[in-house]
């Protein structure tokens, strides 16, 4: 044989081989579920519990039901067995991600070198060091418009630092608050309060929308509601969703900030086990992270109008109730604001959101922040679950987070104009 015949032979050789060796090579994976019937019900939340695994979605086992699709991710150790026993039950699957473990390095990549000025900066994710170092050079940078404010500081005694953004200071002025990063895992949300943030300072003045809304509002951003479970996913376990407090009665760690709010506190939709992903706390407000965001709106009720909580992901724009399947007195209100926000998103980005009042849209979540903040007298609450629908989830990669980002602020940006517009007709008409 002709040797360069035979030397390509060899190279070709070693090259499958290479490639069945990386193929085989175990790696994380984010599984969609379908049980078809009860019988599959149990097992499949039998391998959520049984398992080293995360559930996605549902949020807790207890939700699991027939026909619903169930996202789990699934760690390289136990993805033999976890698939081995679907299938020897014959329960519908398919792998939505691959390889989540390549793609949780990706997210963390290129953190640290930060030219800051530059736009590529608001498309990664950042450490929590990183984004307090956002926060302190934003104040510097704009002394005139973005003020610090100290709410309080969390179980493991970190700041959570609010910016207020304030352009003029007209008497009785109103005023939006937007918080991101309520659950830990979720990291889009804290990427689009560093999002919004940049547009409102680099668009005044010249984006219409923008420039009226901040003629008209103060607006109050705090960028990480939960530091510790933040930090906790960037050093030790990405998939961390609560707070990071100590019980006095078990060994598990965390609550559900977004369970812990006094709103229909811990019925039907959270669970009083501090194990469980949805533990609502001790009592209401027990956590001092959901305690600092109560006592900040319950001294500002008067003027803050519009509450929005930003979460991931799903897709959804929800609205009072979550807590129970009444009506909120301005439902109507809040569907024609959130339609106008998600036609807009379509028609601006081709995607879809769905929208509508929290417990009929998903399922019963009580003590949750946007029920309590409309409780208390702010009308207009909302809790926006961003991008995606689940074929990344959690682990939306870095070049999604532009669009995902600019989604939810064509939103935030339509609802708030129309609270500008009712609350000033409600105003002149007295
Ligand atoms: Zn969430």
């Amino acid at each position: 044989m002709d040797p360069d015949i035979m030397k390509t032979l060899w190279i070709l050789f070693v090259l499958l081989n290479l490639d069945k060796g990386y193929c085989t090579k175990t790696h994380d994976q984010v599984l969609s579920i379908t049980p078809k019937t009860q019988e599959q019900v149990d097992i499949v939340k039998n391998v959520s519990t049984q398992f080293e695994t995360v559930l996605w979605q549902p949020v807790s086992p207890h939700f699991i039901k027939e026909e619903n699709q169930v996202h789990l991710f699934v760690p390289a150790n136990s993805s033999t067995s976890v698939k081995g026993l679907l299938e020897k039950n014959t329960i519908t699957y398919e792998v939505l991600l691959t390889k989540a473990d390549e793609l949780m390095a990706m997210q963390t990549r290129d953190n640290s070198t930060d030219p800051r000025s530059s736009s590529s900066f608001y498309e990664r994710y950042h450490s929590l060091e990183d984004i307090y170092d956002w926060i302190n050079r934003t104040i510097q940078d704009s002394p005139n418009t973005a003020n610090l404010i100290l709410i309080g500081s969390s179980y493991e005694k970190r700041p959570l630092y609010a910016l207020k953004l304030s352009l003029n200071n007209r008497p009785n002025k109103k005023a939006m608050w937007i918080d991101c990063g309520i659950h830990a895992r979720e990291w889009i949300a804290p990427a689009f309060c560093l999002w919004f943030v940049r547009h409102a300072l680099l668009h005044y003045g010249k984006n219409q929308d923008i420039t009226n809304i901040l003629d008209n509002m103060d607006v109050y951003i705090l960028p990480v509601m939960n530091p510790d479970g933040y930090l906790y996913t960037w050093t030790t376990d990405r998939m961390w969703r609560k707070n990071r407090s100590i019980s006095n009665s078990s060994i598990c760690v965390g609550a559900d900030l977004n369970r812990n709010f006094d709103a229909n506190w811990c019925t039907v939709g959270a669970s009083h086990d501090p194990c469980s992903e949805i533990y609502c706390g001790e009592f209401p407000e027990s956590e001092p992270e959901s305690q600092a965001v109560a006592d900040f709106l319950r001294s500002h009720k008067d003027s803050v109008q519009l509450y929005f909580s930003i979460h991931s992901y799903s897709q959804m724009l929800l609205f009072p109730y979550s807590c129970t399947l009444d009506e909120a007195e301005n439902h109507k209100d809040l569907l024609e604001m959130a339609k106008e926000a998600v036609e807009k998103i379509q028609r601006y980005y081709r995607n879809n959101y769905k929208y509508g009042a929290g417990a009929r849209t998903i399922y019963l979540a009580p003590g949750g922040s946007d029920d309590w903040a409309y409780n208390l007298g702010i009308k207009y609450s909302f809790t926006f679950e961003l991008q995606d629908r689940g074929q990344y989830g959690f682990l939306l990669p870095p070049f999604r987070i532009s669009k995902a980002c600019n989604e939810a602020l064509t939103a935030v940006k339509s609802i708030a104009l129309r609270v500008i517009e009712k609350t000033q007709v409600a105003r002149s008409s007295v």
